[in-house]
């Protein structure tokens, strides 16, 4: 073979690579056209709603998504809290729990009583520097993933006790996700808080392969 025939061949190479995938990629379309329907027309395929219904006649419809966004929504929805209160802002904490407030309309009722079941540690209440070793250890005995609420001013700051006794902010010792201001900040605010923290949840990318030890 000589070199220009060579060269040629080598070119070759790439324009068909491309023009296969060019053609894998029309392929992919125009099945999904047929299962699925164009996105405008899908409601009105009826028949293929049917086949992918394994034959039933209601409208169930398909659900399409990614895995990570699968286990962010399955992991969002089932926070465990940890049964842990520190202060005042603990009896919070516990309405927010109970009929008037319900946070088992977000999911989040599942309070745990062992740091190894728990995904959720709201520190509610100001934290003395003889009970941060302790939050430390809870906390390193959680789980991954793992989330921590900083409920009211006191964990946050230290509040209105600004002493040699208190640590000024939980954060010196554990990483916060979500900060909840106040003093003592209402159930309705720690629900907040939880509803933001879902959002970070669900934003977590590579959850998957985290998951698997991979990511
Ligand atoms: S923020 Fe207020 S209610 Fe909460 S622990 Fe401190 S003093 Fe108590």
């Amino acid at each position: 073979m000589g070199i220009e025939t060579a060269y040629r061949v080598i070119a070759a190479i790439p324009c068909a690579s491309i023009g296969s995938y060019i053609g894998y990629m029309a392929a992919t379309a125009e099945r999904d056209r047929y299962l699925f329907g164009a996105l405008d027309s899908s409601a009105k395929n009826r028949v293929k709603l049917q086949e992918v219904n394994y034959g039933f006649e209601g409208q169930e419809g398909v659900f399409l998504t990614s895995m990570d966004f699968a286990v962010n929504w399955i992991r969002k929805s089932s926070v465990w809290p940890m049964t842990f209160g520190l202060a005042c802002c603990a009896i919070e904490m516990m309405s927010m729990g109970a009929s008037r407030f319900d946070i088992a309309r977000f999911g989040a009722e599942v309070f745990r009583p062992s740091p190894r079941q728990s995904d959720l540690m709201v520190v509610a209440g100001r934290v003395s520097n003889k009970m941060a070793p302790v939050i430390r250890r809870l906390y390193d005995q959680m789980p991954e993933p793992k989330w921590v609420i900083s409920m009211g001013a006191c964990a946050t700051s230290g509040g209105v006790f600004n002493n040699y006794a208190l640590l000024q902010g939980v954060n010196q010792v554990i990483p916060v996700d979500v900060y909840v201001p106040g003093c003592p900040p209402r159930p309705e605010q720690l629900i907040y808080a939880i509803t933001l923290l879902q959002e970070k949840i669900q934003r977590e990318p590579r959850s998957l392969l985290k998951t698997l030890n991979l990511g």
